[in-house]
């Protein structure tokens, strides 16, 4: 065949160097998947600029050179320090041209985080002055309900802190994400500081400020004004001293200067209490010896906004951002956008993919080398759903499919189109990844049910169906126009039977009746999926193929639901409904688990001294199709987690060494416990995953 050696032997000539000898029974659309994944692992998309930004190159010289030439100390009085202080003096009145802030303060501190602190201790110190003087200052303290999570948290941490007592009232946003101005009205009376941000981090929802400055304002509220300027910076005019702004905290690596560098702007009547006290430093407002390279990146930033030439404009940022949204559409054509984009930020998308999870759009994106988030970044790591979306009223299942996309006023035509192109790709990889596997394995919040096929995938039976995925197995047997012949819960009222009954109009619960087989001396109930037999033991369900109408315990693959004790199944696996793993073998010898880790680099060794090993990548079907998983030259075979129960039993009969791999080395790690567990001895997994195997 001599096409396919030419694409393989192209592939190894292209992007192998040395080629390998599996690469020349590759297919022709593994080949072209395999291209895809080179590239596309190669040149990764960072779409995730409201997380932090990558640093300005001019910004890294500036830096470089304030930590090399320009080392001095600002504070020192010889031509070093003079030379530094220069510097200072001179990215400070920058700051104070590019945020319209010519009176009134700004200085630098760590980030946004201190910012915000110093604004709240400030106020908190004015209030609790007011008070002691007799002075009328409100009892309130208002802020966003889609803050980020760094002002509520410094609001309760300081006022228990100075023992204010004011109490924390959170004002809501309509639907849109925007302040309800009309609550406002009604608190601003008693309000004695409101916080408020200038644009959400996780929508791009643009606040009204004039909006809330006029409630402020004809209410003659007595409050003073946070107003978190993080997301604006470059993306919004500003002009801080023409407004009643108090305090106005940003931060550097939200565009393109790095992580630990901020400023702070103070109304020039604003009350003010340093938070770090020390050396003087910043005319005794902020002590400590100033961040000179992240001043000098940060400076270098500015003066990229100020010349306005190297980022772009928001009208071009919309245009761009509008294509994005244009191919998301087109990928994922029920998508919905959690944010009006009228309202947003023009490099902000947030979306959800209804019967998607985050999880899953992230593995997927990820797959194609483009990463997103599912909301802030302080929250990536925790399961709960955005409080953003929940305050936008947005329903839970859809908040938890939601996807943050955002770039920075750098990106250009080419690196949109770039991302469009693979946007595109991950629809596509979507739609063709229809699993067919006879057994999947559905996890939702720890808990497991199970779906069970023909050989032909058009008959189904759902164990145990968590409820939350209900809407999404009844889309996906309805697509595949197969049956759903039962439905039921092993144990009573956990599993979501009932959610999926009603959508596919199946009567929950074990039908049973509908035939009988013979099993040792007794009769069970059974209904038939294609040629095997699901057959009710007790509380446990036993799935085999019949030999001459009887069902012999030796015959039985998989039994779901509690396993009678005094049955020996010898080749069956076990599916729990709960706990990890999820699958055990009833009489096998489980093996420990430990030394299940191996590098990416000892992987790779370990699969060339073994030519008979597999490298599984556990990632699922729309990931692999999105972009084959390989390490180091070997191509990966795909068995999702979500399948690996069925294909388990395969690898227990016939044992051959087996590395599994996925993105992150988390799935990889539960697929070889689970492997070790059910007793196989050589079970490995890469850990850290693709993401760290180059
Ligand atoms: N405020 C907003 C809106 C943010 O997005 C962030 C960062 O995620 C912060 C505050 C905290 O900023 P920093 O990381 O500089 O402390």
């Amino acid at each position: 065949m001599p096409i396919r050696r030419q694409i393989a032997e192209k592939i190894g000539y292209l992007y192998l160097r040395d080629s390998l000898p599996y690469s020349l029974t590759i297919t022709r659309s593994e080949a072209i998947n395999y291209l895809f994944v080179i590239i596309l692992m190669s040149t990764e998309l960072y779409l995730d600029a409201n997380a932090t930004s990558p640093v300005l190159p001019a910004a890294i010289a500036a830096a470089t050179a304030a930590m090399g030439a320009c080392f001095g100390n600002p504070s020192s009085s010889h031509a070093c320090g003079l030379r530094a202080k220069a510097l200072l003096d001179a990215t400070r009145a920058r700051a104070r041209r590019v945020l319209g802030a010519a009176e009134g303060r700004v200085m630098f501190t760590s980030g946004a985080t201190e910012g915000i602190q110093t604004a709240v201790l400030s106020a908190l110190c004015a209030v609790r002055e007011r008070r002691l003087r007799g002075m009328a200052c409100g009892d309130l303290l208002v802020y966003g309900a889609t803050e980020h999570k760094a002002v509520p948290e410094s609001l309760a941490h300081w006022n228990r802190l100075l023992g204010t007592n004011l109490e924390l009232r959170p004002l809501p946003v309509d639907a849109e994400g925007r302040h309800r101005l009309d609550l406002l009205r009604e608190l601003a009376p008693r309000a004695a500081f409101v916080c408020t941000m200038a644009a959400n981090n996780e929508t791009g929802v643009v606040s009204d400020l004039d909006g809330i400055a006029r409630v402020l304002e004809d209410t003659k509220s007595p409050a003073l004004w946070m107003v978190d300027c993080v997301q604006a910076l470059g993306k919004l005019p500003l002009q801080l001293s023409a407004t009643r702004i108090d305090y106005a905290p940003f931060s550097g690596h939200k565009l393109y200067a790095p992580k630990g560098i901020g400023l702070l702007y103070v109304r020039a009547d604003a009350p003010y209490t340093p938070l770090i006290c020390g050396g003087g430093q910043e005319a005794g407002q902020r002590s400590g010896t100033e961040n000179m390279a992240g001043i000098a990146a940060l400076g270098a930033v500015l003066e990229a906004l100020e010349e306005g030439v190297t980022f772009r404009t928001p009208a071009q940022l919309r245009a761009l951002r509008d294509r994005l949204a244009g191919a998301l559409r087109e990928a994922f054509p029920s998508l919905l956008f959690n944010a009006p984009l009228e309202h947003a930020l023009p490099t902000t998308l947030n979306f959800s993919v209804p019967g998607m999870s985050s999880k899953e759009l992230l593995d997927l994106f990820d797959a194609a080398g483009v990463r997103v988030s599912a909301g802030s970044a302080c929250s990536a790591s925790k399961a709960a759903p955005s409080y953003v979306l929940d305050a936008m009223g947005v329903p839970l299942e859809r908040s938890a499919s939601a996807v943050r996309l955002s770039f920075g006023p750098l990106a250009d035509e080419a690196f949109i189109e770039d991302a469009c192109a693979r946007i595109l790709h991950c629809g596509r990889a979507l739609a063709q990844a229809r699993p067919d596997a006879p057994l999947r394995q559905l996890e939702s919040f720890g808990a497991s049910g199970w779906l069970l096929f023909d050989q032909a995938g058009r008959h189904c039976i759902a164990i145990d169906p968590p409820a939350a995925l209900a809407p999404r197995i009844a889309a996906d047997l309805r697509a595949r126009d197969c049956t759903l012949l039962a439905c039921f819960d092993t144990s009573h009222g956990a599993g979501g039977a009932d959610a999926l009954g009603e959508l596919l109009g199946v009567t929950p619960g074990w039908p049973g009746g509908a035939q009988q087989v013979r099993f040792g001396d007794d009769f069970l109930d059974a209904i038939s999926l294609g040629q095997d037999v699901l057959a009710r033991h007790g509380d446990a369900w036993l799935l085999g193929r019949l030999a001459d109408g009887e069902l012999l315990p030796q015959a039985v693959r998989f039994v779901f639901g509690v396993a009678p004790q005094d049955v020996a199944f010898e080749a069956a696996l076990c599916c729990h409904r709960l706990g990890e793993p999820a699958v055990s073998r009833p009489g096998g010898e489980a093996l420990p688990d430990e030394g299940i880790d191996l590098d990416a680099t000892s992987a790779a060794a370990y699969l060339a001294a073994h030519p008979e090993a597999l490298l599984v990548d556990v990632r699922e079907l729309p990931e692999h199709a999105a972009a084959a998983a390989q390490l180091r030259g070997r191509a990966a075979h795909n068995v999702p987690l979500s399948q690996l129960a069925g294909q388990a039993a395969h690898w227990l009969r016939e044992p051959r060494p087996l590395v599994f791999v996925c993105r992150s080395g988390n799935r990889s790690a539960r697929a070889a416990r689970l492997l070790r567990r059910l007793g196989h001895a050589q079970a490995w997994h890469v850990a850290g995953g693709l993401a760290l195997a180059g």
